[in-house]
């Protein structure tokens, strides 16, 4: 029986559990080509493996570079792009695996994502009053339109707009006020888990705070729960209560967020970090990234980061590391393996 948690009177335990999961694209050429010009099948892996949950009530926060996977998991979880490997279960629903037409449709009125691009996920000729309205609608969870109307006005309310901007267009809104939109409209469902997918990084630095704050508010006002992607470790440090570091489709390291901003394991979270810029350390110089990611379509052997990582051992260019348990976290990386150093140490020069 699921235990109760004593604060929202939700079931304790994680909303969201994902094991093993795997996408891989096939980028060949058409058959005809490959056997006109003698080439292969190209195959790219997106996400290789990922095991993650998140507890009802917190936020997950994957991060990672341009071409991590980090935007494959997320339309993985909310099922808009099929896994080629592993699943994902909602509240103990395989969204990936449920027949009933019912409970599908019951699990898309619990999930929703909140997308980059605020303008480009508002329909342009729509008033923002049909827009916020159509989930309430397409779930029949208004009795009539007036109900429909006033939830309408409520939802705006309660991400900071005025219940009178639901006869307004998108393009009226500036895109901090349409992110707000956006956010309403996600919460017009109902649901208990929302993926925000970098949904701060196209807007003005003096906007980006406001938004995540009314995040924040919004998830203990309405207990949600968050999948939050972002390549932003300033970002994520607002936001999560726990992180997942993706490196080429990997996750190589996962811990609660504080221990992982205050002891990183894995070197390319430390090589994140310092690059991270922190205005409690004026004057000292940041490290920007080192290297470049490579092509995910011919990893490097081994351990995909040994070409960019300082504490390279032998084995890191044959052996793919396996996933180490380091108190709280978990690391992939033969620094924490029999016959690795036990951590990060300083580089010898
Ligand atoms: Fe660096 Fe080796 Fe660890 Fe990979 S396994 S991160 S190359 S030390």
């Amino acid at each position: 029986m699921d235990q109760l948690s004593s604060q929202s009177g939700q079931p304790a335990g994680p909303l969201v559990e994902v094991e093993g999961l795997g996408r891989v694209f096939d980028l060949s050429k058409r058959w005809l080509n490959r056997v006109l010009d003698g080439s292969g099948k190209v195959m790219l892996v997106a996400v290789d493996g990922v095991s993650l949950s998140v507890e009802r009530g917190g936020t997950y926060a994957l991060v990672g570079e341009s071409g991590s996977g980090k935007s494959t998991i997320a339309k993985m979880v909310v099922g808009l792009l099929p896994p080629t490997s592993g699943r994902v279960r909602i509240a103990g629903a395989d969204v990936w695996a449920e027949r009933s037409v019912a409970r599908q449709r019951e699990l898309r009125r619990r999930i929703q994502m909140i997308f980059q691009d605020p303008y480009a996920s508002l329909n342009p000729r729509w008033r923002v009053g049909s827009i916020i309205a159509e989930p309430i609608k397409a779930f029949g969870l208004a009795s009539d339109a007036a109900a429909r109307e006033a939830r309408v006005g409520e939802l705006l309310s309660l991400v900071g707009l005025d219940p009178r901007d639901a006869v307004k267009f998108p393009h009226e809104f500036s895109g901090g006020q349409r992110q707000r939109i956006a956010i309403a409209r996600a919460l017009a469902s109902e649901p208990e888990f929302i993926v925000c997918d970098e949904p701060t990084s196209a807007l003005d630095v003096s906007v980006q705070a406001q938004v995540l704050n009314l995040l924040r508010d919004l998830q203990q006002r309405l207990g949600l729960t968050y999948l939050f992607i972002s390549h932003n470790l300033a970002v994520v440090r607002h936001m999560a209560t726990r992180v997942g570091v993706l490196y080429l489709g990997c996750l190589v390291e996962e811990a609660p967020a504080r221990e992982l901003f205050a002891d990183p394991k894995h070197p390319y979270t430390k090589m994140l970090l310092d690059a991270v810029p922190d205005i409690g350390m004026e004057g000292i110089e940041r490290q920007s990234i080192a290297g470049e990611i490579p092509n995910p379509i011919n990893p490097p052997p081994g351990c995909h980061f040994h070409p960019r990582c300082p504490y390279v051992m032998p084995q890191c260019r044959s052996v793919v590391p396996p996933l180490y348990t380091v108190g709280n976290a978990k690391v992939l990386c033969h620094l924490y393996g029999a016959g690795g150093a036990g951590g990060i140490k300083p580089p010898a020069s």
